[in-house]
């Protein structure tokens, strides 16, 4: 947990900076926004300065634009006693194609699912890069060593990437606040911009997310995208692992609850009572946004009218849209046509005693919003798509005097905490309909089960812990990190390892092939050995102190060709053949020839039935091969296949499977690399030993070398070796360093 001191400075990026700039005869002022996210922040701030986990002095430093910032407001004057502003200028035509272009032309309908009003225009995609950078070039210029850098949000999904290129040791987390999509949805962007948001997104040291599902999206997509490793919500880039994980947004549940009773809210409570003290109460609240579902809303509570006439008259549903972007003409002619429907249902329905639905299209006062949580009955959230919906979790903790109901989407982000809600489909009608008659019936016993456990929940994991859990995750993740690299092999170990090299007199190396010395291809006959990488094996071979053997489970035939000319021993197939320099290849193994018989068709099943999977049959076993393979359905494939084999290994004392990169391989017979590389030092003694390898079958040697053995893993996978280096060309440098 963080309570010793972790970091000097919060550093917060996000499009919009938390204040309103507004004239005074003075100059002018600043005033600060409260928001969930200001709140937090502030929160966070305040408790670790408490804990020493921030020094005292230091503000929150907090980097963003601002459209009504005067041009001749002076940023060296701005007094805040919490925030210091670091505004990113970006001009008007700029905004124009980053803002309203990529972010919300494109992103935002794509990540909430609605891919047919998605604008593809690559001027959008430059304006983004270039917005990006902007911000970039703002926190480079701001930020100091000890600083945590928080970035909010799609439309700054490169700046991560971009700082850590610049700022290699920064600490940065970055929240997600909209859902991240499945990836067959994700896919609808051009390879290189979603290769870039990928990227842009790993640049930071842990992503959060509102939900686990949207966590696991963007797992997948890493995984289509890069090929990265994933184990466990951690993602194994070349250089460091990188964290992802669900952090679902919470609010600030005691003032909302708090305010309930208050003495506005109350005043704002009679003037609603005022009005419609004889009628049950519906309400909702919404953006005007298409994501919102407005019209199915609509249409459902239409519905219900329609189906249950025997509540016309007792009830009124109190649909209140924010304004948000009505300037744009998708926006202004989904207002026209909500209005329109708004207009229908109350002209075949009112009475002059009655009318069923007030339209309100208007931002509310913090208090008459509290004023109308409360009195509600029913809240009815019905998004078509929402990251979270905070109104849902508001709604909850206001429920103090009046009891209600809420009827949420499942398609927001907030059904999976607030499961006690009627969960319903929103573009299902008639289950809304239904739903509505259902929360205006429920008796108050099981109103209150229902909302007690959710406002228990929604008061436990409030914004507060959000943004604690958040900063604690990251520091847990930068800790993690540095294990690693203290496992990683810097410059002080190589320089031990070359002295090591120096001191001795008779060495051996046993260096695996794909992975180590060879990247990897489509189809294993691809990986041929390069001209230098072969030179650099040729020239440690030579040295009359040395003896490199190859150590691979790639067939005799393979290797032979790779290293014809060169001075090496080769162990191939996992140690079933040996060949020493200028000698034949000897088999060192015995089996019953026979035993493929029964395993063959097993893994030709896998091949049909895992679309990309291929066999590679060599002398001592046979390898399923899923590296072409949808990396997921490998996996569940993987499951069964290793299910069926255990059914034939019972039988069998020597069988194998040995798990190596994307391949599965069974043989027959107890050898490994391990034994092999023990019986080729059997009677010498070697004052330097060194074993390379990348994949789960060099854990055999790494184990079985001795202790003074200098073991590395390719890549970042935990291993037993001693340490890791981070890719091939790092490998090939240092072995390439040794005279
Ligand atoms: N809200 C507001 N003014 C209003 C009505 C609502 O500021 O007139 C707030 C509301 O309290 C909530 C937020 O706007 O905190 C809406 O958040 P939500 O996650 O529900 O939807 P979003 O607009 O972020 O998609």
């Amino acid at each position: 947990m963080a309570s010793k001191k972790q970091f000097e400075r919060l550093v917060i990026a996000a499009y919009r900076l938390p204040f309103k700039f507004t004239k005074t005869k003075k100059g002018y002022k600043a005033i600060q926004n409260s928001g969930g996210l200001v709140s937090a922040i502030l929160a966070l701030s305040e408790n670790f300065k408490k804990g020493e986990s921030l020094e005292d002095d230091n503000k929150i430093v907090w980097a963003g634009t601002a459209d009504d910032m005067p041009q001749d407001f002076n940023v060296e004057k701005f007094e805040n006693e919490n925030f210091e502003i670091a505004p990113v200028v970006i001009s008007p035509e700029l905004n124009e194609l980053f803002y309203g272009g990529f972010s919300n032309d494109l992103i935002w309908p794509l990540f909430h699912y609605f891919p047919s009003y998605c604008v593809y225009n690559e001027e959008y995609y430059k304006a983004f890069i270039e917005a990006n950078e902007l911000f970039c070039d703002e926190l480079v210029k701001i930020i100091k060593p000890g600083d945590f850098i928080w970035i909010h949000d799609y439309q700054l999904m490169l700046v991560p990437e971009m700082l850590r290129k610049r700022v290699p040791d920064a600490t940065i987390g970055f929240f997600l606040h909209i859902p991240f999509p499945s990836f067959e949805i994700f896919r609808l962007l051009p390879r290189k911009w979603r290769e870039s948001i990928i990227h842009g997104l790993l640049g930071a040291d842990i992503v959060g997310f509102h939900t686990h599902d949207y966590t696991q999206n963007f797992i997948k997509s890493v995984k289509r995208t890069t090929g990265f490793e994933c184990h466990q919500n951690i993602i194994y880039t070349p250089n460091k692992l990188v964290k992802a994980d669900a952090f679902p947004i919470g609010i600030d549940y005691q003032k909302f609850h708090d305010a309930c009773t208050n003495k506005l809210v109350k005043s704002e409570k009679q003037k609603i009572k005022k009005n419609l003290a004889h009628f049950k109460l519906i309400f909702s609240v919404d953006r005007l946004d298409y994501s919102k579902g407005l019209l199915l809303k609509l249409q459902g509570f239409e519905n219900f009218l329609e189906k249950y006439p025997e509540w016309h008259s007792k009830v009124v549903f109190n649909m209140v849209i924010v304004p948000s972007r009505d300037n744009i003409e998708k926006y202004k002619s989904m207002k026209n046509e909500i209005e329109s429907t708004v207009g229908r249902i109350n002209g075949k329905y009112s009475t002059f005693a009655w009318q069923p639905i007030i339209y309100q299209y208007k931002s509310l006062s913090f208090n008459a919003l509290i004023a109308l949580y409360d009195i509600s009955d029913v809240g009815l959230i019905t998004p078509l798509r929402d990251g979270m919906n905070l109104v849902a979790k508001e709604y909850v903790a206001c429920q103090v005097v009046n009891k209600g109901v809420l009827i949420l989407s499942e398609m927001a982000g907030a059904a999976t905490e607030l499961n006690e809600a009627i969960i319903i489909n929103p573009v299902d009608k008639s289950e809304m309909s239904d739903a509505i008659k259902m929360a205006l019936e429920m008796g108050d016993e099981e109103k209150q089960i229902r909302l007690k456990r959710m406002q228990k929940r929604v008061a436990t994991y409030n914004v507060f812990t959000w943004a604690f859990d958040f900063f604690n995750q990251t520091y847990e993740t930068k800790i993690q990190q540095n294990l690693m690299r203290v496992k990683f092999i810097n410059k002080t170990i190589s320089e031990e390892i070359k002295t090591k090299y120096d001191q001795s007199s008779h060495r051996i190396f046993f260096i695996d092939y794909d992975g180590t010395l060879v990247g990897f291809q489509k189809y294993p006959e691809l990986a041929t050995i390069d001209k230098n990488t072969l030179q650099i094996i040729t020239q440690l071979a030579d040295n009359p102190k040395n003896r490199v053997v190859i150590i691979s489970g790639r067939d005799k035939n393979f290797l032979e060709k790779q290293f014809r000319h060169a001075d090496v021993t080769l162990v191939a197939e996992h140690g079933y053949f040996l060949k020493l320099p200028n000698e034949d290849w000897i088999s060192t193994v015995i089996t019953d020839e026979n035993w493929k018989e029964s395993v063959l068709p097993i893994l030709e099943e896998y091949v049909n039935r895992c679309n990309g999977t291929f066999i590679e049959e060599k002398t001592g076993s046979v390898a399923w091969h899923y590296r072409n393979a949808d990396s997921d359905f490998a996996q569940l494939r993987l499951h069964e296949l290793r299910d069926d084999l255990s059914e034939i290994i019972r039988h069998k004392t020597d069988f194998e499977i040995l798990e190596g990169h994307k391949v599965l391989e069974i043989k027959s017979g107890k050898y490994d690399k391990g034994q092999a590389a023990l019986s080729l030092m059997e009677n010498e003694t070697y004052d330097f030993v060194l074993g390379a390898g990348d994949d789960k079958t060099d854990e055999f040697l790494f184990k079985a070398l001795p202790e003074t053995a200098f073991t590395i893993r390719i890549g970042l996978s935990p291993t037993m070796a001693k340490y890791n280096i981070s890719d091939i060309p790092l490998f090939l440098n240092l072995i390439d360093s040794f005279e």
